[in-house]
């Protein structure tokens, strides 16, 4: 970046110089014809006025208007075109003058002026002619550098600048680069600190966007490890029951009535591995962001129906009384994906109550959505704990989940799957009076 910005400063300065040179040597020279032209156009005018051309005494070999330097060439013809006198050339070798047009437009206007390019390279002459009272022209000419010449001899001063503006240009660009993306640099390393502005206010929107997905991507790490550790944690329960069961079963150590206890423990908590695992399984399967889940219509009711009955056992066996009600009601979604919620969201409401307690689950229709609510008349969960048994690994009250082949994961994947199906889902819990679990379509 920092040689970019160098570049393109450079680059401007250079741009800037030569469009400077180029402005300023045409209207130079524009000024400096001029000049010539009103020299010329004096220096005519005054010879005309000393009226000695026009004398009929004037001999013509006698004539001599050079200069030193012969920086003023003079000409004089006759009305048929022949050259009478020039104080450059002899006039013999000077052929005919009528062709040039200073010389036509004198004889047909008065003056006349014309600029050619010069014998000698790189100059350009300037002519000037007056016609004179007696049917003659005087003519006067010099020489002057060209546009091209003019550039060409300032050429090595303009290379001269332009290499000293280069290293300005680099010395000044590189201050403005430091100057420019020190407090951006600044930014970055205290992307943590939530209470350091941004110097451009410009870029708030963008460090604002930068803080966040930091932030993102730091409690995303932070959520991995923690679940991570979480699930080392959940496993090893029940590998080191198993194993420490399977140790003493294996040295023979315990007594022939205690065997079938061993074998159940064992059994129980190979269960509870696998449960973990299936549920550890799918929240992965959930989270992956490019796996679109098939949707079809789906009759709520018939699904609750289904799963009530299913359930309706394990409540049993629980002391709990199971029930639905409501209307058909369908939706879009994906068929186990919603088999899972309502299993779930029932198999708590049966886990969490007391015997003797109730269920029911209700398929309706409410502020035009179809809504499913699960209620029991169960423990309840307390105010303070109900924003987290949303979260992996929580439990209200561990050996009772654990007890009842909780694995702490049924809520986060009912999240999901509430997420994934753009709906909503509200608690109402009070310990000792039950849990209402709704979720909107
Ligand atoms: P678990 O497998 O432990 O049931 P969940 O994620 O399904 O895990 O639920 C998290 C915690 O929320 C449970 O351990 C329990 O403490 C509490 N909970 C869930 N549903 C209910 C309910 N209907 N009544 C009381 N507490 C509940």
């Amino acid at each position: 970046m920092k040689s970019k910005i160098n570049i393109r400063l450079v680059g401007i300065a250079i741009l800037a110089i030569i469009a400077t040179v180029i402005g300023i040597t045409i209207i130079y020279y524009g000024l400096f014809q001029k000049r010539i032209r009103v020299d010329l156009s004096v220096s005519a005018k005054l010879l005309k006025d000393t009226n000695y051309f026009e004398s009929a005494s004037v001999d013509i070999q006698k004539i001599d208007l050079t200069t030193d330097i012969d920086e003023l060439r003079v000409t004089w013809i006759d009305a048929d075109g022949t050259v009478l006198y020039d104080n450059d050339a002899t006039t013999e070798l000077l052929s005919n003058h009528l062709d040039r047009p200073e010389i036509k437009a004198a004889f047909e206007e008065g003056i006349g002026e014309s600029v050619r390019k010069s014998d000698t390279m790189n100059k350009n002459t300037f002519y000037y002619a007056i016609l004179l009272d007696n049917g003659t022209v005087l003519r006067v000419a010099t020489d002057a550098q060209s546009l091209w010449s003019v550039f060409v001899s300032v050429a090595p001063i303009i290379a001269l600048i332009i290499l000293l503006i280069i290293a300005i240009c680099v010395i000044i660009s590189h201050m403005l680069t430091i100057q420019l993306l020190k407090p951006i640099e600044m930014m970055a390393e205290n992307l943590d600190d939530a209470d350091y502005e941004s110097p451009y206010k410009e870029l708030d929107p963008f460090s604002e966007k930068l803080r966040t997905q930091h932030m993102d991507i730091l409690s995303a790490a932070k959520a991995r490890q923690d679940f991570t550790a979480n699930v080392s944690h959940e496993l090893k329960t029940p590998l080191t029951a198993i194993s420490g069961y399977a140790e003493l079963l294996e040295g023979d150590m315990v007594a022939n009535e205690k065997k079938k206890h061993f074998y159940h423990e064992i059994h129980k908590n190979s269960e509870r591995l696998l449960a973990l695992i299936n549920d550890i399984l799918r929240l992965s399967e959930l989270e992956q962001k490019n796996h679109e889940p098939v949707f079809e219509e789906i009759d709520l009711y018939q699904m609750v129906e289904e799963c009530v009955d299913e359930l309706s056992v394990n409540a049993k066996q629980r002391g709990v009384g199971i029930s639905f009600e409501g209307t058909s009601k369908v939706v879009r979604g994906n068929k186990e994906m919603l088999k899972e919620l309502i299993e779930n969201l029932t198999q708590n409401a049966i886990r969490y109550n007391n015997e003797g307690g109730k269920v029911s689950v209700s398929v309706n229709e409410r502020d035009g959505r179809a809504c499913l609510v699960v209620k029991d008349n169960g423990i309840g969960i307390p105010a303070s704990e109900q924003q987290r048994i949303f979260e992996r690994f929580y439990r209200v009250d561990k050996s009772r989940s654990k007890e009842t082949g909780g694995t702490g994961l049924g809520l986060a994947i009912v999240k999901h799957i509430v997420e994934l199906h753009d709906a909503r889902i509200e608690l109402d819990s009070a310990p000792g009076v039950g849990t209402t679990i709704s979720v909107y379509f």
